[in-house]
């Protein structure tokens, strides 16, 4: 079953907020996803205020809610053949943090690694609100390690969730294995492997080995219960200092949910190459966006239905399933608007989906994707406005089904990859290098294959271009100015 047409409901709830889903009608729930042809949802379990929304004897339940919530969807959407996942947040848990400092992840000198500002500012930024001198800031979560008995609460709350229900997947958060963490039990462990801390590399796969130890604990938990349930960790396709991808982190998800939202953090071209690249790694793929502009909790805040369609055209025609993020009022009304609006970007998904979702890329272009954001995603913008279809070119055996492949300038190879493209060459196959990416091959074969004589880096921070004998068409005749100056070759 394709689940073409998803929603992920977002539900963080702070205990100052009253009366938790008290306006939640199964009825309108029921009918206002049905109308917008959606057929699977992330419902949320536990929330970022570590908050339940069912009962739990491990957890602990929304202070203001007075029933099972996650119940009731879970069977709304059942009646309605609806696919349910159940959303669980493990990186941010603000009253676990609070309960068990020695459970939060810390930075080198021993304060919390905080989300999304340096560590000392963030705690200033706090002290400031706390003293009425400034506002919350925007953001302020404190990470969880997992290398602490943490980790065994998430396995004992999950139990519980697959103990009381039956659901299609679950649908972990806020995993982001690049966040070095030298809190006391992580110390104690580096020390006891003989780790140094500040060896970056060995620190990080240390890191590596804990988290991808509990993700393979709770799929297995799951896959005891239900064996047929996808199991997704979020954070772990995301490119992250190329963490992600160094240590194949995202193996354990079962579909990759690529939360690369274009107009909050991923931008449009962010899905193309993440689509073509996990549909070669062999996985189906889910894209996500949402139905606000600028980030998650954006109440009342619409993309027009016409952006909306226009996006989940794009995730089918690259292949994915759509998920648009929504959330849920904390009352637990659900917002009819919004999905008039995505119920007519569902209604043209219906028609489309057969045609796009799991496709495979092909193209005779090939594109090595070096994980280098800014390098990738600029070469990939450069083809697609000349309208020039490419595939992802690292899972290939011996790029035969190319005729050509491009290597973005931020290309580090492999003595293996250099050797299979040298034989590429030798085949007919026709390479185009960016910038740097030449200096990953032999003065000989610079010279042999590229024709060209490298003469070392850039010796100002710009430089221009003249192009000799331009053609009639061409725009600009005199040198122009290139903001990024190149190699120099001759
Ligand atoms: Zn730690």
């Amino acid at each position: 079953m394709s689940l073409s047409r998803q929603i992920h409901l977002d539900f963080h709830c702070s205990e100052k907020i009253p009366e938790i889903g008290s306006q939640f009608s199964k009825k309108d729930f029921q009918e206002t996803l049905k109308q917008a042809k959606v057929n699977a949802i992330n419902l949320f379990a536990k929330c970022h205020h570590s908050w339940s929304y069912y009962p739990t004897q491990v957890g602990q339940m929304h202070p203001n809610l007075n029933f099972d919530l996650l119940g009731e969807q879970i069977e709304a959407c059942r009646e309605m053949g609806i696919a349910t996942h159940i959303y669980f947040t493990v990186g941010w848990s603000a009253n676990d943090a609070e309960a068990h400092p020695q459970w939060c992840a810390r930075n080198r000198n021993g304060d919390f690694i905080i989300n999304g500002m340096d560590e000392g500012a963030g705690s200033s930024a706090v002290d400031d609100y706390s003293t009425g001198a400034g506002a919350l800031p925007h953001f302020y979560w404190k990470f969880l390690c997992l290398n602490s008995p943490y980790h065994r609460l998430i396995v004992e709350q999950v139990k519980e969730l697959c103990q009381s229900y039956r659901v299609n997947g679950f649908w972990f958060d806020i995993y982001q294995v690049h966040r070095l963490c030298f809190c006391n039990n992580c110390q104690k462990s580096l020390k006891d492997q003989g780790v140094d801390p500040e060896d970056t590399a060995a620190h990080e796969a240390f890191q590596v080995s804990f988290i991808r130890a509990h993700c393979q604990e709770l799929s297995e938990l799951i896959h005891g219960f239900m064996p047929e349930a996808s199991v997704f960790f979020n954070g772990t396709t995301a490119l992250e200092s190329g963490a992600n991808f160094r240590h194949t982190m995202y193996a354990e998800n079962t579909n990759q949910d690529l939360e690369d939202l274009p107009t909050t953090w991923g931008g449009y071209d962010k899905l193309p190459m993440q689509s073509k690249f996990f549909l070669n790694a062999g996985y189906s793929i889910t894209a996500m966006s949402g139905k606000f502009h600028t980030d998650w909790g954006e109440f009342g805040g619409f993309k027009h239905p016409d952006a909306l369609r226009f996006e989940a055209a794009s995730m089918i025609a690259f292949g994915a399933q759509c998920n648009f993020g929504d959330q849920l009022h904390p009352d637990g009304h659900i917002d009819h608007s919004t999905y008039e609006h995505i119920g007519q970007a569902y209604a043209y998904v219906e028609q489309i989906e057969a045609y796009g979702i799991g496709g495979k890329p092909i193209a005779r272009l090939g594109v090595w994707r070096s994980f280098d954001e800014q390098a990738d995603e600029g070469l990939c913008k450069l083809l697609m406005e000349e309208q020039v279809d490419f595939d992802i070119a690292n899972f290939s055996q011996d790029f035969s089904e190319y005729s050509v492949l491009i290597l973005p300038s931020q290309a580090r190879l492999s003595e293996v990859v250099v050797s299979k493209i040298e034989s590429f060459i030798g085949k007919g196959g026709a390479v185009i290098l960016m910038g740097k990416a030449l200096l990953n091959f032999s003065q000989k074969t610079q010279a042999s294959a590229f024709a060209v004589n490298y003469r070392g880096p850039a010796s100002h921070d710009c430089d221009y271009t003249k192009v000799r004998s331009a053609p009639e068409s061409f725009f600009v005749k005199s040198p122009f100015l290139n903001y990024e100056p190149a190699e120099q070759v001759e």
